[in-house]
């Protein structure tokens, strides 16, 4: 195994001198240090970026799709080969626990092998005409350059689920990860070059998918680029806001993908073991820094007192510590304004009748410029606004409720609506959760907890998180335009609806 950052970098293919000498400088959450100083693309740039992955679109569409699934076949190949080293570098950049730094590359090569095989379905339907000697179908055609804007959390996998579904719908993509983890960026792009070469077309395949890199105004100058047919913006809902906003503006299309607020409810019938450990990986896991992070514990008063006593038990014997050493549970958090974050809701829920136990920060002696903290149980009167409002930081807030229908009432009244899950095992409860009256989120559970998704089902939320769908089921149409398409193949001219223009 590599040792040095720039050792782990050149195994992914990423030259030295792409780590010096640059404006955006790259840090370890695990101990504060520097990593890299990369170059951030100058706005003129961003704005070729986009000309170009439009210039490639034009080309890219004339390939057969299954021909395109060739390219994404060979994606899933490289990163099949350089896994260990790619989860590594998520786990230096971004602090992940080594198991899940390699899950995040495992979920790349699933939604490449998914969107090869995507790469001969992408089917349209056939519809009876209302008219005689005519037929009426749809079909999918790819819609231009795709501007791709991720989070820093997740900072490899996102941009797999997009660009494996759009480079297979014969889109081009622009990709703008976040300021926090331009180096994974960097890596994948690499890897991508390396499956482009290996494709045989590398002057195409070079503008099929490019990297901007920097801050908010290099996700803007993308966002407001008249090339970029569709923008799929992971982050924040403020960012959303923004983005969905000035998309919108110039009718272009945006797919969003922002903050969530999730909760948990656990039944009277629930089964307890299995519920403590559920919430505990949703809540605590990854440090609470997942959209999914399960963020409120919604518990039924006849279970309440044994259910945070055995999460408190739980809750003392976590890991706390580097991600890079076997059995850590919990890795640091991004940097200090995500645990000054952490800190002011923890204020707040006091203020608004919480009582907290844990979310101090630890290990500060050992890391000083590193902000690890103790995950925090914050038992709550009501659900109070700082309950409303999503902290990126493992913190769960604990209500309790008597019946169904003030379980699945607290569920729904925030903001966000991402993923929801009820621990039971009474049929009719968890079908009524699952109901259209149940949950309002787009991802319901039923006795698992409401993070860790598969890639064969669409990923996304209503409300504030967005309303967009990525990943699997039919989320690739997304990334497609339909066009409907009527032929004649009589000798006469019927017009719809008896409509009569006789000449
Ligand atoms: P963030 O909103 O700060 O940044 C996300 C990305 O947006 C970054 O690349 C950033 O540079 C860019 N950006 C910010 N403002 C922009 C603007 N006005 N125009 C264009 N680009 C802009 O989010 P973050 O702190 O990196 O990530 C955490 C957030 O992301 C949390 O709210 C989390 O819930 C959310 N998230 C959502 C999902 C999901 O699938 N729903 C997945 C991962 C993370």
């Amino acid at each position: 195994m590599p040792t040095s950052v720039t050792e782990l970098m050149a195994s992914l293919g990423v030259a030295p001198q792409v780590l010096q000498g640059g404006d955006l400088a790259t840090v370890s959450p695990i101990d504060g240090q520097l990593l890299a100083q990369v170059h951030s693309t100058p706005l003129n740039q961003v704005a070729h970026a986009a000309v170009r992955a439009h210039g490639a679109f034009l080309r890219w569409r004339l390939v057969p799709a299954p021909q395109r699934g060739e390219l994404v076949r060979l994606l899933g190949e490289e990163l099949r080969a350089h896994k260990q080293q790619l989860g590594q570098l998520a786990t230096l950049e971004v602090g992940k626990v080594s198991s899940e730094g390699l899950g995040e590359v495992q979920e790349m090569i699933d939604i490449c092998d998914f969107a090869v095989g995507l790469s001969r379905q992408l089917c349209g339907s056939t519809m009876a005409s209302e008219r005689p000697g005519h037929r009426m179908m749809e079909t999918w055609h790819p819609l231009g350059a795709v501007g791709v804007i991720t989070a820093f959390n997740f900072p490899v996998a996102v941009w797999a689920w997009n660009a494996a579904l759009a480079l297979v719908c014969g889109n081009a993509v622009v990709w703008k990860p976040s300021e926090k983890a331009p180096l994974c960026a960097l890596a994948v792009q690499a890897l991508f070059e390396r499956a482009c070469v290996r494709f045989g077309q590398p002057a195409l395949s070079r503008d099929l998918n490019q990297l901007v890199l920097g801050h908010a105004d290099v996700g803007q100058a993308l966002v407001d680029h008249p090339k970029v047919a569709l923008v799929s913006a992971t982050g924040s809902t403020r960012m959303g806001r923004a983005v969905g906003q000035a998309v919108a503006a110039r009718f272009g299309r945006s797919l969003l993908e922002l903050g969530g607020n999730n909760a948990i409810v656990v039944a009277p019938s629930a089964d307890l073991d299995m519920a403590v450990r559920a919430v505990a990986f949703a809540a605590a896991g990854t440090a609470g820094q997942r959209c999914t992070t399960a963020r409120r514990l919604i518990v039924h008063a006849d279970v309440y007192g044994d259910l945070v006593a055995r999460l408190k038990k739980a809750y003392a014997s976590f890991r706390i510590g580097a991600p890079t050493e076997p059995g850590t549970l919990l890795g640091p958090l991004i940097d200090q304004a995500a645990f000054e974050a952490m800190q002011q809701a923890l204020v707040l829920a006091r203020q608004q009748g919480g009582v907290v136990t844990g979310g101090e920060r630890v290990l500060q002696a050992q890391y000083p410029q590193a902000f690890y903290v103790s995950a925090a149980l914050v038992e709550m009167p009501a659900q109070t606004e700082v309950v409303c409002h999503e902290t990126f930081a493992p913190i769960l807030y604990i209500l309790s409720y008597q019946t169904l229908a003030q379980a699945i009432a607290l569920n729904n009244d925030v903001p966000q609506g991402l993923s929801s899950s009820i621990f039971t095992n009474d049929l009719r409860e968890a079908e009524s959760f699952l109901s259209a009256a149940g949950s309002d989120c787009g991802i319901s559970n039923v006795n698992i907890g409401t993070s860790g998704a598969e890639i064969g089902g669409a990923f996304g939320g209503e409300k504030e998180t967005g309303g967009g769908r990525e990943s699997g089921s039919d989320a690739w149409r997304a990334y497609m335009r339909r066009a409907t398409n009527t032929i004649n193949y009589s000798s006469a001219l019927p017009l719809a609806q008896g409509v009569r223009f006789d000449i």
